[in-house]
């Protein structure tokens, strides 16, 4: 898999790889979430992505909001949800609460994952927050290599995968 060198890792054009560890993360806790409702007239529209530049991380939630004392990212997604949010869905989640601790200096207990039919509260608890790290850890040391193999064998994957038109391995349909 043909990786182009990164100083930044920018969060949405890498999902795919996030889509990968989350898959290999799920059975080690990660929180399923729960279906809450929640007054979308309180959230607030994010103008600027955040940044932190310890984790080498940015990335823009669609809104933010006041809970107490506490700032609570809310990504939404146009699909419906069926069972459960999506694994990747909960790892951007929580990355974006990583991007809060850093910015406003306060840790959200919990992100907001909204759907089409479904809104569900994520627990930012510590396993979660230590997978994406170590996740984010894994992908920057990737990035710092000119070849890494494919870790996956699932062509729907390649589909939307930005690199798809100068990678070496990608998968077809
Ligand atoms: S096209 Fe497929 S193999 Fe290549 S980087 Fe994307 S997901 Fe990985």
């Amino acid at each position: 898999m043909l990786v182009p060198y990164l100083s930044i890792f920018f969060l949405l054009v890498a999902i795919v790889l996030f889509i990968v560890a989350a898959r290999k993360k799920r059975q080690a806790g990660i929180p399923a979430g729960r279906v809450i409702y929640t007054d979308t007239s309180k959230w607030g529209k994010v103008e600027k992505p955040l940044f932190d530049p310890t984790l080498r991380l940015t990335g823009k939630p669609d809104y933010l909001v006041k809970q107490g004392s506490q700032i609570i990212p809310v990504e939404v997604k146009s699909g419906r949800s069926l069972d459960a949010p999506h694994d990747s869905h909960i790892y951007q989640l929580a990355a974006y609460c990583l991007l809060v601790q850093h910015e406003y200096g306060t840790r959200p207990n919990y992100g907001i994952l909204h759907y089409s039919n479904k809104t569900y509260a994520i627990e930012f608890n510590s396993t979660l927050e230590a997978s994406v790290i170590a996740t984010l850890h894994e992908m920057q040391e990737k990035t710092t290599r000119s070849l890494v193999d494919r870790s996956h064998k699932n062509p729907h994957n390649c589909q939307h995968c930005g690199y798809r038109s100068i990678c070496d391995q990608s998968l077809r349909i």
